[in-house]
């Protein structure tokens, strides 16, 4: 690697973390329906505000410690990662996809996956705005744009149907619940509601799974589908055997199984070629 391509990738990776900056102040205003321009950067505890020695990427918070410059109250340790993880995948992408626009359109979609994979595990739910601004963006992340948007198409309406059979499958297991501890009880009858419709999955991952279907075409989205819920099962076993009544936020998986996918595109169309020809 030359000298200008070090100095590219660093440039590369001051963006991501200033990118990561950014995703922070949208991970805990937006959901809180916070202006994500005003006020300035302060401390959510004294109120200080912050002197842009202490919003440099990265660097500021180790310098800081992770505590607030003024008042000494801890910063979470999420910001630090944030602000790591956008660079990263700044320069994994660029060094994937090489130094061109549609790299930096990529890079922003997955940058604001990020962010509603960290709002999804805090609040069980992401504010439209982000998600559909990613997926927005992912319709431009390459000269297809046509095809990217149809195959976003194709994949919001594949999810849909899944939510619906998966909807129907958790309702039915329910209604057999409810009727067996009727036949015991049946005084308890009329504590019990009707059976009602339990809706799987959030609305939300439609439009994620629409962002993957275009950045990713049909059949590694569909792989990127399999791996998000491979990857969810240790996650929803800890969740059942802790006996939390904890909702399981998808988005994270979701994300993570995209990433894989797409740095590993190749090798998963090779395992796709062998799966289908043998
Ligand atoms: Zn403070």
């Amino acid at each position: 690697m030359s000298g200008t391509d070090t100095i590219i990738l660093i440039f590369i990776a001051i963006i991501g973390a200033s990118i990561g900056s950014f995703l922070n102040v949208l991970i805990y205003r937006t959901p809180r329906y916070l202006n994500i321009a005003y006020p300035s950067s302060h401390c959510p505890h004294c109120g200080n505000n912050l002197k842009w020695y202490h919003n440099i990427p990265i660097f500021s918070w180790i310098f800081l410690q992770g505590k607030c410059a003024y008042c000494k109250e801890k910063i979470s340790l999420r910001y630090l990662v944030v602000e790591l993880l956008s660079a990263l995948i700044f320069l994994l992408i660029f060094l994937k996809n090489g130094v061109n626009s549609y790299s930096l359109l990529l890079s922003l979609t997955f940058a604001l996956l990020l962010a509603l994979s960290l709002i999804d595990f805090e609040h069980k739910a992401v504010p439209d705005s982000i998600n559909l601004s990613a997926l927005t963006l992912s319709f431009f992340t390459s000269p297809t744009i046509l095809q990217n948007f149809i195959n976003a198409l194709l994949l919001a309406g594949a999810f849909s149907l899944l939510r619906f059979y998966v909807s129907y499958y958790v309702s039915l297991k329910e209604e057999f619940y409810l009727k067996r501890r009727l036949k015991r009880a049946p005084w308890l009858k009329s504590y019990f509601p009707q059976p009602v419709m339990i809706e799987a999955m959030g609305e939300g991952d439609i439009i994620v799974a629409a962002t993957i279907g275009a950045v990713l075409g049909i059949e590694l989205s569909v792989i990127a589908i399999f791996l998000s819920a491979f990857l969810a099962i240790p996650a929803s076993v800890f969740l059942k055997v802790s006996k939390k009544e904890a909702q399981l936020p998808y988005i994270p998986f979701l994300a993570m199984a995209f990433f894989t996918v797409y740095l590993f595109d190749e090798k998963f169309n090779a395992l796709l070629e062998w799966f289908i020809n043998g």
